[in-house]
């Protein structure tokens, strides 16, 4: 998938768009989501051009990594959802549902978050 520079999360990382902005570093914006699914629920994206997890593992440099991990964990601690918990999640492609073709984690918090999927049927 070619990274497609029209996309909203694109739009907002050059301030076409507004949002509201958590973090922000170097190589990593953060922002609230716009329909949030848990009260807190924040995405971290790489500033990079990156469609997805899929390319972002293969071709973002050692430093966009370290700094896209390390700033996850710290938007989690300075949001204060550490004690309580938390979950991570990342949407590649079309059986995950991918909506926005720009990398981003999702950080989901505030409540109990319930079984990660629906277990497979027996
Ligand atoms: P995906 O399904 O691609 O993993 O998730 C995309 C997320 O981006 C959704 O949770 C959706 O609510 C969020 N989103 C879509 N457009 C915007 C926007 O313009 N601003 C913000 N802050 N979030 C958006």
């Amino acid at each position: 998938m070619s990274y497609d520079s029209d996309n909203i999360f694109a739009k907002i990382l050059r301030g076409e768009i507004p949002c509201d902005k958590v973090y922000e570093d170097d190589h990593v914006l953060a922002f609230r989501d716009i329909q949030p699914q848990t009260p807190v629920h924040v995405l971290v994206i790489p500033k990079g051009g990156y469609s997805s997890f899929d390319d972002f593992s293969r071709d973002a440099s050692e430093a966009e990594i370290a700094a896209f991990v390390r700033a996850a964990g710290q938007i989690a601690r300075d949001l204060g959802v550490v004690a309580d918990g938390y979950r991570v999640l990342a949407n590649h492609g079309r059986d995950a549902n991918q909506e926005v073709p720009h990398f981003h984690l999702h950080l989901f918090a505030g409540k109990p978050l319930g079984r990660m999927i629906k277990p497979l049927d027996k």
